[in-house]
């Protein structure tokens, strides 16, 4: 459809809808209806004016957000109920209606644990080793010590992050 018989056929009917849909990929169209209509104009003019915003609103917002420890305790919520939902998947398929397979499940349970014990052997053998090396002990100490007292400091006041300009 041409422009001249779209704007003819949109002016006589707004509902035809042939004229509609070429108003609709007819940016010249567009243009040509909307400067004739005296709403759109009416509408403009009654757009108030925009209105810089306070200076202080970006610093009293910039100091109550504090996204990432929301984010940080949703995504951690969402992962623990996502592993929980995991596992709680796994038992039920392990062991079905019949609860005698919970004895299978006991006897896979009992495998892990084993890993386990694996892992606090090697971590007993790291405990012999540093109760060998007192000096070491003791930096590590130390560094753990230090670590909490920074992240107790941190927990605690929080840093007022600000923006550099
Ligand atoms: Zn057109």
């Amino acid at each position: 459809m041409r422009c001249d018989e779209a704007r003819r056929r949109l002016a006589a009917n707004d509902r035809d809808t042939a004229a509609s849909r070429h108003l609709e990929t007819c940016a010249v169209c567009f243009a040509v209806l909307e400067t004739s209509d005296p709403l759109a104009g009416a509408l403009r003019a009654a757009r108030p004016a925009d209105a810089e915003a306070p200076e202080r609103l970006a610093h009293a917002v910039l100091a109550r957000w504090r996204p990432r420890r929301a984010r940080a305790a949703t995504a951690l919520t969402a992962a623990l109920a996502a592993t929980a939902l995991v596992i709680a998947a796994a038992v039920e398929l392990l062991v079905g209606v019949e609860p005698a397979r919970l004895g299978d499940l006991t006897g896979s349970l009992v495998v892990l644990l084993d890993g386990l014990a694996g892992i606090l052997g090697a971590l007993l053998e790291v405990r012999s080793a540093l109760f060998g090396a007192p000096a070491v002990l003791t930096a590590f100490a130390a560094v753990t010590v230090a670590a909490c007292a920074l992240w107790l400091r941190l927990a605690l006041r929080p840093p007022a992050w600000r923006w550099v300009r």
